[in-house]
């Protein structure tokens, strides 16, 4: 998902906001690109960003992945690599570890977080997914996403180099195969699509399951954890986000649901509920304007339809 987000996010990042990051580590982020030369593009910024001794968030234009360093070897997460190389991602880690890449998780299928792992492969990584996503992975065949070797069904613990990371399935959120990583010394989560700092859903919620996306939230904030890494950094390019974080985005898809299932309940039409539905509270988050209509057709079928 999110990318028809990527302009907006890419120029937030590029704007400035990545001067705040003061854990970043280099590459430095670009600073706004001279008029590219008409034969090549420059390549797109990446940084690597240190959250804790042993976890590197990597982002590549507007995704981000986590990654784990141990002495026996990195875990890594998403190749986040579509239609563009994964060599950017392979160099940071390498930049901090020498250690081998022993794993590649996926978050959840979506290729645009999935795709182009093949480089990692090459070096020996283990693929884990959760089940759904290897079932999605091997129903559609896309040219550029390794299949998993090994699946999750409700839960799987990696423990690498002293480190030990969960891998948690708690049921179907933004997709079917969202899985939450939880390093529990570290009481750090990367979940990728569904808990935004700050961000309406993605256009028209496509794969997103209602209401057991809300149930999800629900079970994440009962969980033991301080600091979110996302998919996707937020407004101002920040990188990491709390439990309010996930508060706010339950807060925000009960009120939506709450003011269709109103407008539903009174009769009105899909264009009737798009007018006269505001949410002022979070009219100052990013893609409000574009997305809030087709989430509010999204949440419209559910209430008119029972989809
Ligand atoms: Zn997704």
């Amino acid at each position: 998902m999110m990318r028809l987000h990527y302009a907006g996010v890419a120029a937030a990042l590029i704007a400035s906001a990545f001067v705040a990051q003061a854990q970043q580590q280099a590459p430095a982020p670009a600073q706004t690109p001279a008029p590219a030369p008409a034969t090549a593009s420059p390549p797109p910024p990446t940084a690597t960003t240190k959250v804790t001794d042993n976890v590197y968030i990597f982002r590549y234009v507007g995704h981000q992945a986590m990654f784990i360093v141990t002495p026996a070897g990195v875990i890594a997460t998403d190749p986040i690599s579509e239609r563009r190389p994964a060599k950017p991602y392979i160099d940071a880690i390498q930049a901090v570890t020498k250690a081998p890449i022993k794993y590649v998780i996926y978050s959840h299928g979506h290729f645009d977080h999935s795709a182009g792992g093949q480089p990692f492969k090459d070096l020996g990584a283990t693929f884990v997914a959760q089940r759904n996503a290897k079932a999605r992975i091997q129903a559609l065949k896309p040219a550029d996403v390794v299949v998993p070797d090994q699946v999750v069904d409700d839960k799987k613990v990696i423990t690498l180099g002293g480190t030990t990371l969960e891998l948690l399935y708690l049921g179907k959120n933004h997709s079917d195969s969202t899985l939450v990583m939880r390093l529990p010394k570290e009481k750090i989560i990367f979940t990728v699509d569904w808990i935004p700092i700050q961000g309406v859903q993605f256009r028209e919620m496509a794969d997103t399951y209602i209401p057991d996306i809300e149930d999800g939230l629900k079970k994440v904030i009962a969980m033991d954890w301080e600091t979110l890494i996302p998919g996707h950094p937020g407004p101002g390019g920040k990188q990491t986000g709390t439990k309010d974080n996930a508060r706010d985005q339950l807060a925000y898809l009960q009120d939506l649901s709450a003011a269709v299932k109103q407008e539903v309940d009174q009769g009105k039409s899909y264009d009737d509920a798009v007018k006269d539905i505001s949410l002022p509270k979070y009219a100052a988050w990013p893609n409000y304007k574009n997305f809030l209509p087709m989430n509010i057709e999204r949440y419209y079928d559910f209430w008119n339809r029972g989809i």
